[in-house]
């Protein structure tokens, strides 16, 4: 009978890659249905759109255009992207790298070369924090730029992870409960942001940009430090996700699953007017919270709750 030892290095490494190929072929698969599902769900890109995909040069926004550029050639709806990146003329920023990169992709492309590093930096007292000027200033830019390139979509490369830390942000510091949207209307008015990787995992991301080997530029160069707290927060849902594996995608999920008549927003249920009305609501609530003693009492790892769309 043969043993494991007489296994041959060559048939060992072909059973190594055969494995590391299956599992890049199941990231991809992912990756793409949570993508169309995220553009389906929101109605993101409609026929004739003109999608400006905004590149930083981080492995979430490279991921963003390639999956674009995959779903756009396979898609029966016809639209068009525009790659743009904005050069903001941090010291040591590769600027050869992204044209390289995107001339190799076959897309049209922009990149807008606007010194906001010396403004903000002019601005911001020594020390403190420039991330929420610098953003502004982006924004702004990219604003203008997608009316100039007759976009009709901006989108960002934010994904699920993103969406989840900035609802604990906002419960933590900002005292409300208010996420980062898949859809919005820029704060001009004027154009419609999408996050397509709204439904996508930071890790497969990561995962996605090393397979695709994408020319990541480090986005430390303006060497202003990220959000302190959203590190925190971001590596409090990362030790949660070890120990309670589906817990992010839980939270996340929770999202578009609100029970407003059992939170404590008078805005958006009517509890000052409430009225019985005699008749038995069998979904309604059973009044002594039987899911509270059932989620108190189980102090392992809690299920995942499935999407509709993962049925
Ligand atoms: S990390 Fe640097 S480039 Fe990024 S938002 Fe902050 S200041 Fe701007």
């Amino acid at each position: 009978m043969n043993s494991v030892l007489d296994i041959d290095p060559a048939s060992a490494q072909a059973a190594k890659d055969k494995k590391a190929a299956f599992e890049i072929n199941k990231l991809s698969k992912r990756l793409h249905r949570q993508v169309g599902q995220a553009i389906g769900d929101f109605n993101m890109i409609e026929a004739g759109d003109k999608v400006m995909v905004c590149v930083s040069g981080g492995k979430d926004s490279f991921s963003l255009l390639d999956i674009l550029i995959n779903m756009r050639e396979r898609s029966p709806t016809k639209f068009d992207l525009v790659a743009v990146n904005l050069d903001q003329k941090q010291p040591g920023f590769p600027a050869d790298i992204l044209p390289a990169y995107l001339k190799t992709r076959g897309i049209p492309f922009h990149i807008e070369e606007q010194d906001t590093y010396t403004t903000v930096k002019r601005v911001i007292p020594e020390g403190k924090t420039m991330c929420s000027l610098c953003s502004r200033l982006r924004r702004a830019i990219l604003y203008r730029v997608a009316g100039e390139l007759g976009a009709t979509k901006i989108a960002l490369g934010h994904h699920r992870d993103d969406i989840v830390v900035t609802l604990l942000l906002n419960m933590f510091f900002g005292g409300r409960i208010k996420g980062m949207p898949a859809k919005l209307m820029s704060d001009n008015g004027k154009h419609i942001v999408i996050r397509p990787l709204a439904y996508v995992a930071e890790t497969d991301l990561e995962r996605w940009a090393q397979h695709r080997e994408f020319p990541i530029i480090p986005c430390s160069l303006c060497g202003s430090q990220e959000n302190l707290q959203r590190v925190q927060i971001k590596k409090m849902i990362r030790e949660w996700e070890r120990l309670y594996p589906g817990r992010v995608e839980n939270m996340f999920n929770s999202m578009s699953n609100i029970v407003t008549s059992h939170m404590m927003d008078r805005n958006l249920f009517r509890f000052t007017t409430l009225q019985a009305t005699g008749v038995a609501d069998p979904d309604g609530d059973r009044a002594f919270d039987e899911d509270e003693e059932e989620t108190c009492a189980t102090p392992g790892p809690l299920s995942v709750v499935r999407m509709p769309h993962e049925a």
